[in-house]
């Protein structure tokens, strides 16, 4: 047959993920580490990599890491999940505690990720939009769970693309308000050096989601894990894909894991190269700045998209968010090294010069 029938209804309109990547000079576009494993980490992934049987299916559960995991976070191997990327975690989350007749509490901004999931699931969407800062509108939130039907809220804390963290007092009364599972996505907690893990011990409802994909530099490995109590780990084993993350990455990640130590001074260079790029930025004329506790920064501008374009002609990839909703005029900038972060400068200022016609 030469014609083919319709896909499932709620796939009609959804537009495919594009995080619309393009060849730069200075890629600061998709909140990746600058810097990659260094050569020593790369040479022991290799040795690891060469016992792996590559005939044999992989652990399912990657139970060497959740032990690992586990005991550097002070749990138990039932309380942590490995997935493929945080991202297949979001959409386990959004199957097990979404689907039809079920809701969840999304604070745009922010991830699209999670809407994106909560549509393909056929789960209710309710918006409770953050404040005109960008900060969460915290009593409309809690008044909005104690009407008692919001099956699952996520809260990036930072948040992306905004980049502030939640208040830990909010999101105290939050676990306390409700009984809905209340994901806290800390992919890029390395970099607000915050968590709300203690709260794991009395509050059965959060699950903390995390990622080797930023701080890490994996992003091209795809692992993240979750942390939560054993009931909820088990929910998310039972949607998951068994073999989701291979052996391969199981590997390279074991690695990574036991010399995170070693990815603590390009942390500490790009939290103070964070400090340098909100200074420069708050210099320029004309130029909102968003305060960042993670590896970006957000900044609105008048006629942002057009920047974006003569960064992009410079040599300079950044994301713009300038047509997307309540972000108008928005761009992000992902920290990168001294050197990509200064092209970035000179070309932003370049571009505001030229507009002023000085
Ligand atoms: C990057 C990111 C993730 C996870 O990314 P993976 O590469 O799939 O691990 C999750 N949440 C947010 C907000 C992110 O920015």
């Amino acid at each position: 047959m030469n014609k083919v029938r319709a896909s499932a209804p709620q796939l009609a309109g959804l537009v495919p993920y594009d995080p619309k990547y393009l060849p730069a000079e200075a890629f600061l576009s998709a909140n990746e580490n600058p810097r990659d494993v260094d050569a020593d980490v790369r040479n022991r992934i290799a040795r690891e990599i060469k016992k792996v049987a590559f005939n044999r299916y992989p652990d399912p559960l990657a139970n060497d890491l959740r032990d690992m995991i586990a005991e550097a976070n002070g749990l138990e191997r039932e309380q942590v999940l490995m997935g493929n990327g945080g991202d297949e975690l979001l959409f386990d989350l959004a199957l097990a505690w979404g689907g039809p007749g079920r809701t969840f509490l999304n604070l745009p901004p922010t991830f699209s990720v999670y809407a994106a999931n909560a549509r393909l699931t056929g789960t209710t969407v309710i918006d409770i939009p953050r404040l005109p800062d960008f900060s969460i509108d915290e009593e409309a939130v809690l008044a909005r769970v104690a009407q008692g039907d919001v099956d699952f809220v996520i809260v990036a804390s930072p948040n992306n693309p905004t980049g502030l963290m939640a208040r830990p007092e909010f999101l105290e009364r939050l676990l306390a308000a409700t009984d809905a599972l209340v994901m806290v996505d800390e992919a890029y907690f390395e970099f607000s050096r915050q968590t709300v893990r203690p709260h794991l011990a009395a509050h059965k409802n959060l699950v903390i989601l995390r990622t080797f994909s930023k701080a890490f530099s994996l992003a091209g490995v795809r692992m993240g894990y979750i942390l939560g109590a054993p009931e909820v780990i088990r929910e998310f084993i039972k949607v998951r894909q068994p073999y989701s993350v291979d052996a391969v990455s199981q590997a390279i990640a074991r690695v990574v894991y036991a010399n995170r130590a070693k990815f603590e001074p390009g942390i500490d260079a790009i939290i103070s190269e964070r400090g340098r790029m909100l200074e420069e930025l708050r210099k320029v004329p004309g130029m909102e700045v968003f305060p960042s506790e993670s590896n970006w920064v957000l900044f609105r501008m008048e006629r942002a998209s057009e920047a974006w374009e003569f960064l992009y002609a410079g040599g300079v990839l950044v994301r713009d968010f300038s047509r997307a909703p309540r972000l108008e005029g928005c761009l992000r900038v992902t920290i990168g090294t001294p050197e990509q972060n200064d092209m970035f400068l000179a070309r932003l200022k370049e571009f505001v010069m030229r507009k002023e016609g000085v």
